[in-house]
């Protein structure tokens, strides 16, 4: 089976972890700190706060723009779980807007609408590495004095008219064991602004800036230094990771016939997190699926349910249509683009997808 997503773990990594467990220290410590000094380099930010996941990192996120109870926050309904969970763990409500169908990320033209009196963040996911149009996004955000928080979870190294998603307002990165940049769990928030990230480092640590002196009402959201130095040397890899997704995809794109490729606009550094296609004219998403399983080609489909279609959402969103995402949802097919991929293995996903 060629799998959907595979950790690339070398010697490298291997070391990394053991010279942290010889040197005793494990918790948050030296380790961390240089994680977060690369992912800052990375997207051109003062700041980068490490956390225990991408999840936490939202979560975190939300907290020091000081969103809560009474609050809206507007994001996509077509994207993981934990983007519009975070904004229930605070007790803001979520306001879903529909997706563009080529890009899958939010559609801009449609987020001023959803905008009231009580809005007070917008959440964009660069959803399988292809950036949202910020342009549009951040020029509502300023229009209205809202909030931008990327959910860069998927999109590490992805950039937009050449500047680096993470850079636009605060972001959320994940470093999950399957993300582009993996430490096996962790998450990362980016930010020029020296309040936010005051907030972040503190709220993640119990409220505390000095030790045992808690200001206020903090989480143990750390990430350890055994998690940072997996981090730290993928960070080294991440150039050579990307050029390697982006000649599978662009091989992909080439040879597929019978399914919708995904688009790339020009301005847009994509760096195929997924590689997704749709399956369309009422054909049979499942079907598909488990034909490609049976040849030996592992498949994601991200997501099967949009998020007003899970019971907690929807006790909060109400009854709503929003119809490009609840269609895609049965449309899509995630394909292997993942660095470990060989020539023969994108032959076989070809034929394999070619023969549906
Ligand atoms: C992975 C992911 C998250 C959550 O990250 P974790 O590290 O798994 O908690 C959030 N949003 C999106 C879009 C993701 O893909």
């Amino acid at each position: 089976m060629i799998p959907i997503s595979k950790p690339i773990i070398g010697e490298a990594e291997k070391r990394a972890v053991v010279e942290v467990l010889e040197s005793g220290r494990l918790a948050q410590g030296p380790r961390v700190a240089q994680l977060e000094e690369r992912f800052a380099q990375l997207c051109g930010t003062r700041y980068a706060i490490a956390t225990s996941s991408g999840t936490t990192a939202l979560h975190l996120a939300l907290l020091a723009h000081g969103i809560g109870p009474g609050d809206e926050v507007i994001t996509t309904p077509f994207t993981f779980i934990a983007t519009v969970n975070a904004i229930l763990f605070v007790g803001a409500k979520p306001v879903l807007v529909d997706v563009e169908e080529d890009t899958f990320n939010i559609d801009p033209a449609q987020i001023e609408a959803a905008v009231t009196p009580r809005t007070r963040a917008i959440i964009p996911v660069h959803l399988y590495g292809y950036p949202c149009d910020m342009d549009p996004i951040l020029e509502i955000a300023r229009r209205h004095g809202l909030a931008v928080i990327e959910d860069a979870a998927q999109a590490v190294g992805a950039t937009y008219k050449g500047r680096p998603v993470g850079s636009f307002g605060t972001a959320c990165f994940s470093l999950y064991a399957t993300k582009n940049v993996m430490a096996g769990e962790g998450g990362m928030i980016t930010t020029d602004d020296p309040e936010i990230a005051e907030r972040c480092r503190m709220l993640r640590n119990h409220g505390m800036r000095e030790r045992y002196q808690y200001e206020l009402l903090g989480y143990n959201f750390r990430m350890s230094d055994l998690h940072a130095a997996i981090g730290l040397v993928q960070m080294d890899r991440l150039e050579e990771f990307t050029a390697r997704r982006r000649a599978n995809a662009a091989y992909l794109s080439e040879h597929l016939r019978s399914v919708i490729t995904p688009t790339v606009r020009e301005g847009y550094g994509h760096v195929w997190h997924q590689y997704t296609v749709r399956v369309n004219g009422g054909r049979d998403r499942d079907e598909a699926v488990r034909r490609l399983n049976e040849a030996g080609i592992g498949t994601g489909v991200f997501y099967p349910r949009p998020a007003h279609h899970y019971d907690h959402i929807r006790r909060v969103v109400g009854e709503v249509h929003l119809p490009v995402a609840e269609r895609l949802s049965r449309e899509v097919i995630s394909l292997p683009v993942h660095p470990a991929l060989s020539q023969a293995d994108l032959e076989r996903i070809v034929e394999a997808v070619n023969r549906l």
